[in-house]
C-alpha cells in the first residue's frame, strides 16, 4: 500500500512535467479528500553573489523556474508562490559563505535576517554554503510567527534550490523531517503518531539511526553506500538491508519531500492536510 502510494507521486511527477500547464490544476483537483485553501505567497528572494565571479548565484528565470517547480509541489492543496522580489545581496560578497568565524553560524544567519529580511513574509535566503547545516535551515511553523518564515538554502547541495525550499517550506507550514534519529518509527506503523514525522502515512524512514539500530560495521557499510550510491547515481532505490526491532525491512518514500534523499518529488496527503491546518491557522494570526 505505502509502495502504491510512493509511486503514485512518483507518477504525479513525472506526469506533471509532461503536462501543458493548462492540465496542471485538473489533474492535482481530482483529488478531493484534500482541503483547497487558495492561498498564494510573495516569496521574497535574497540571493548571494559568487565570491569568486561576483556574479548573483542564480539568475531570475532561474528563480522562476524554480517557482513554477514550487507550485507544482503545494498545488494539491492550492498552495502557489510568486516571485515578488529579486534582491542581490551584491555590496557584501562574502555573505553567501556563511562558516564559523568570526561569528557562529546561527548568528550570521541571524544578521543576514535582521539586515534583509520582511516581516510577514517568506524570506529565502539563497547561499553558497552554510557551516554545519545540511543543505539549509527553516524555523518549525515558521508561518505562525511574525518574522521567522525565513529560509536558508544553499548552493552546495545535492539538492536543486526547488526541492531545498519546498522541503523548508514543509518546515515553515508544520511539517518534521520523516526521519527522526532520536526515536525509531517501527515497520509496522504502530508507533507512528509518537515517533519519526509524528505522521502514519509516510512510512517508517531510518535516515540518520544507524547509532541507535545497534547495527554491525557491516550494516554501517551497507548504509553509507547505499546513501552514496543514490547520491552518484541517483537511483532513489532502497536497499538499505536493515531491520527495525520487530525484523521488518525499512522501505521509506525516498521521493518525500521531508526525507533526507536526494530523490525529493511529493508530499503524502496527511502531510498535506498538516500544512493546511498549519496556514490556515496562521492567516487567522498573521500572514
Ligand atoms: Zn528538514
Amino acid at each position: 500500500m505505502k509502495r502504491i502510494k510512493f509511486l503514485w507521486l512518483l507518477c504525479v511527477c513525472v506526469i506533471s512535467f509532461l503536462l501543458p500547464d493548462s492540465l496542471h490544476a485538473q489533474l492535482h483537483h481530482t483529488n478531493q479528500d484534500l482541503p483547497c485553501i487558495n492561498k498564494n505567497y510573495n516569496l521574497l528572494a535574497h540571493v548571494a553573489v559568487d565570491s569568486t565571479t561576483r556574479e548573483p548565484l542564480y539568475s531570475s528565470e532561474e528563480l522562476d523556474s524554480m517557482v513554477s517547480k514550487l507550485n507544482m509541489f503545494f498545488s494539491p492543496i492550492c498552495v502557489s508562490f510568486s516571485l515578488c522580489e529579486f534582491n542581490v545581496m551584491e555590496n557584501d560578497y562574502s555573505l553567501g559563505r556563511v562558516v564559523s568565524e568570526p561569528i557562529t553560524t546561527n548568528q550570521q544567519l541571524l544578521e543576514l535576517k535582521t539586515r534583509f529580511s520582511l516581516r510577514r513574509r517568506i524570506n529565502v535566503f539563497f547561499l553558497d554554503y552554510i557551516r554545519a547545516l545540511d543543505c539549509g535551515s527553516s524555523t518549525y511553523q515558521g508561518i505562525l510567527t511574525l518574522n521567522d518564515a525565513n529560509i536558508y538554502v544553499e548552493r552546495r547541495c545535492f539538492d536543486d534550490p526547488a526541492e531545498q525550499v519546498a522541503h523548508h517550506l514543509g518546515h515553515t507550514f508544520g511539517l518534521l523531517n520523516t526521519f527522526d534519529p532520536t526515536n525509531m518509527e517501527l515497520v509496522d506503523g504502530s508507533n507512528c503518531a509518537t515517533t519519526g514525522d509524528l505522521i502514519c502515512d509516510t512510512p517508517a524512514d531510518p535516515f540518520g539511526q544507524s547509532a541507535i539500530l545497534n547495527a554491525t560495521q557491516e550494516e554501517l557499510d551497507l548504509i553509507a553506500q547505499n546513501l552514496l550510491d543514490t547520491l552518484f547515481y541517483n537511483s532513489c532505490e532502497f536497499t538499505y538491508e536493515i531491520r527495525d526491532p520487530n525484523g521488518q525491512y525499512y522501505q521509506p518514500d525516498m521521493g518525500n519531500i521531508m526525507s533526507g534523499y536526494p530523490c525529493k518529488c511529493g508530499f503524502t496527503n496527511d502531510q498535506f492536510r498538516l500544512m493546511a491546518e498549519t496556514i490556515l491557522m496562521s492567516t487567522i494570526k498573521h500572514f
